[in-house]
């Protein structure tokens, strides 16, 4: 199956043996990110960026109601900002934020996810609009990887058993026809006293386990391969239930009112600084879509 331009990726979610588990199948390709952010940022940050976005996606899973997954790491040594925001229509967009003395070491040295990001803060917000409530989760940075730190959190701060499994594969020479980013994410389910498989549900869990650890990298970001057909090869002696497939699509949803109305809740702190200044220009950090405000015709507005 060629693979189609037109989206930036999908979301497969499905079920095993009847309530046992429940998991998703995430892969995105480049166009994820905007050319901009392809030219810009170093490999080692894209990686990151996908994973977020492929954590997110599966995070949001299944909520029906109109809503948003924030996850963001701030305050790493090297990159001082990591950050992807998923919308449950399957929109997501993302920025990294890094100084040019540390763009330069990143595209140098091979650092590791600890060195990248001790220290910093890992925080997951959700938001139901629908009920206007947000939920804010602090992720501990533990591990050698990001989805170690996820898996790390559920285990012990929720107690939902987790497995998360991510390949990505940033190739310097973008665009390329692969995945750059494959993320296999199930979660055990409370147990049904009454389900009605005669079975060991702990076996069932290891032995998924043992499935999920015999995929290959060059599997999950084939294109080629579908994501029913991983499912089939990893799950072919179990139960699974397969719902419709999401697409994924990055689209940021910046605007001219948005970005005027950011620079209105900074109002005082721009009239303090430069009082003179006549109109701003504003560079979305997401998109890298160049907004041009007029501060006088936007202050004269709100103060008549
Ligand atoms: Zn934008």
């Amino acid at each position: 199956m060629e693979i189609n331009y037109n989206h930036s990726g999908q979301l497969l979610p499905f079920m095993l043996d009847e309530g046992i588990a429940r998991g998703r199948i995430v892969r995105i390709t480049d166009s994820s990110f905007s050319k901009e952010q392809l030219q810009t940022y170093p490999a080692i940050a894209l990686k990151y960026l996908s994973q977020l976005i492929c954590l997110g996606a599966s995070l949001m899973g299944d909520i029906k109601n109109s809503g948003s997954m924030t996850l963001q790491i701030t305050g790493g040594q090297y990159i001082s900002l990591i950050v992807a925001e998923i919308h449950q229509d399957g929109t997501f967009r993302s920025c990294a934020r890094i100084s040019d003395e540390n763009l330069k070491k990143l595209e140098e040295t091979n650092l590791s996810f600890q060195e990248l990001f001790n220290g910093g803060q890992f925080v997951v917000t959700s938001k139901l609009e629908e009920f206007n409530e947000e939920h804010q989760a602090i992720i501990e940075i533990h591990g050698e990887t990001l989805e170690s730190c996820l898996q790390h959190y559920f285990v012990q701060s929720c107690q939902i058993p987790t497995i998360i499994k991510v390949i990505s594969k940033i190739d310097p020479k973008l665009p390329t026809k692969d995945y750059i980013s494959s993320m296999l994410f199930i979660q055990k389910l409370p147990h049904k006293e009454n389900h009605n498989l005669n079975l060991d549900i702990d076996d069932l869990w290891n032995t998924y386990k043992i499935f999920i650890d015999t995929l290959l990298p060059e599997e999950m970001l084939n294109t080629q391969i579908s994501d029913p057909s991983i499912l089939y090869r990893l799950f072919n002696q179990h139960i699974v239930h397969v719902f419709p497939e999401k697409k994924l699509q990055m689209r940021c949803n910046c605007s001219q009112e948005r970005i005027e109305q950011i620079i209105l809740n900074l109002e005082k702190d721009i009239m303090k600084d430069e009082p003179e200044k006549k109109s701003l220009s504003v560079d979305c950090n997401f998109c890298q879509k160049k907004y041009t405000v007029d501060l006088k015709k936007l202050f004269n507005n709100i103060s008549t």
